[in-house]
C-alpha cells in the first residue's frame, strides 16, 4: 500500500502524449513486464477480510495467473498471518502461491516503513518476516530471494538507503524494484466495500477507471521511461492482493496484451540494464524506479495522469481509524 501524495504538475500530460504518439505509431515495441503483488496473504488480511475470504481471493487470483501461464511473486507480511484461529489457513493461503508455480518474497513483517522507523527496527521488520516464508519456501526447494520495500520508502538520506540495501544483499536479497504503479490498492479497498455491500454498479464503475487508470499510468510510464533512460525497460508492475484483482486481473492482462506486452519473470526483468543505472532518489515519499532515474538525472518527471480524487477520498473513509 502507498501513501496519497499529490501529483504536482498536470498541465503537460496532452502535449507530452501528442508529440510522442507519432512515434509510437511507427513501431510496436516488444513490451515485456514482470508482475509482482504485495501485502501477502491480503491487502485487507488486518482487519476487512476474514480468512475463509482470503482463501477464495487466493484461489481466484492464482487460477487466471496460473491458466494464463503469467509468471509472478508475491511478496509477504508475515504479520498478517497471526489473527486468532486463522493462523493454519492463513498460512494455507500463502502456501497456495508455491503449490500453483509462483514464488514468494519478504516485503518485511508488519509493512514498516524505513524512512519512520528507522534503519535497526526496520531491519529487525525485514528478520522477522522471513520465518514462515523461508520455510514454505524450502518446502519447495527455493530460497527467499527477493524483497520489496514497503510504500517504497528506501531511505530519508542516502547512507540510510545504502545501509539498508547492504544489508539486504547481506541476507540474500534481490531488492525487486517497480516501474508500473496505478495504485490499484486504493481502487481495491473502495471495490471490496461495494462488493460487501452487493453494489455491483459501483463495483463495475470503480473496475472502469481502474483500467482506464492504468492504461494512462502505463502510457505515461513508457514515455517516461523512453525520455529518462532511452528505451522502455523491462518494466516491473506492483499490485496488491485484493479482490479486485481476483475478480479481474484477467482484464488488465487484456489490457497489456492490447499495449504490446508479453510476461516474463521477475529474475528475467532484473537481467535488463535499466536496473543497474545511477540512483541517489531518497526522500520523505517512496516512488516509483522511473522517478528515480529521473531525479537522479536532475530531471523531475512531469505529467503524471492525475489519481482520481473521488476514489482516493471514498478508501480514506474506509480506514479504521488510528489507535
Ligand atoms: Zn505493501
Amino acid at each position: 500500500m502507498k501513501r496519497f501524495r499529490p501529483f504536482l504538475v498536470v498541465v503537460s500530460a496532452l502535449c507530452v502524449f501528442g508529440s510522442f504518439n507519432l512515434q509510437a505509431a511507427d513501431k510496436k515495441p516488444d513490451r515485456q513486464v514482470a508482475i509482482t503483488i504485495d501485502d501477502l496473504p491480503a491487502g485487507g488480511a488486518n482487519w476487512m477480510l476474514a480468512a475463509p475470504a482470503i482463501t477464495e481471493m487466493t484461489t481466484k487470483l492464482l487460477t487466471t495467473l496460473r491458466d494464463q501461464k503469467v509468471p509472478a511473486v508475491g511478496f509477504v507480511n508475515e504479520k498478517k498471518l497471526y489473527r486468532q484461529g486463522e493462523v493454519d489457513e492463513r498460512i494455507h493461503a500463502l502456501k497456495m502461491w508455491l503449490d500453483y508455480g509462483f514464488e514468494l518474497g519478504n516485503h518485511t513483517y508488519s509493512h514498516s516503513s524505513l524512512n519512520k522507523v528507522g534503519l535497526k527496527a526496520w531491519e529487525d521488520d525485514v528478520i522477522q518476516g522471513e520465518n514462515v516464508t523461508s520455510l514454505l519456501l524450502a518446502e519447495h526447494k527455493m530460497k527467499l530471494r527477493y524483497f520489496r520495500h514497503p510504500y517504497l520508502d528506501v531511505g530519508r538520506d542516502l547512507l540510510t538507503r545504502r545501509e539498508a540495501e547492504a544489508f539486504l544483499v547481506g541476507r540474500g536479497y534481490r531488492i525487486a524494484p517497480v516501474t508500473l504503479d496505478a495504485w490499484d490498492w486504493a481502487y481495491a479497498g473502495v471495490y471490496e466495500d461495494a462488493k460487501k455491500r452487493g453494489d455491483t454498479a459501483a463495483q463495475d464503475e470503480l473496475v472502469k477507471g481502474y483500467l482506464s487508470y492504468s492504461d494512462a499510468m502505463f502510457a505515461y510510464s513508457e514515455q517516461l521511461a523512453k525520455q529518462t533512460i532511452g528505451y522502455e525497460p523491462k518494466q516491473i508492475l506492483l499490485l496488491h492482493a485484493n479482490q479486485l484483482e481476483a475478480d479481474h486481473i484477467g482484464e488488465l492482462l487484456d489490457l497489456f496484451r492490447k499495449r504490446g506486452y508479453r510476461f516474463i519473470t521477475l529474475e528475467d526483468a532484473l537481467s535488463d540494464q535499466a536496473y543497474s543505472l545511477p540512483d541517489t532518489y531518497v526522500g520523505e515519499e517512496g516512488t516509483g524506479w522511473l522517478d528515480h532515474w529521473a531525479i537522479t538525472q536532475g530531471k523531475p518527471p512531469q505529467g503524471a495522469p492525475v489519481f482520481p480524487q473521488a476514489v482516493f477520498d471514498k478508501w480514506q473513509a474506509l480506514q479504521p481509524t488510528q489507535p
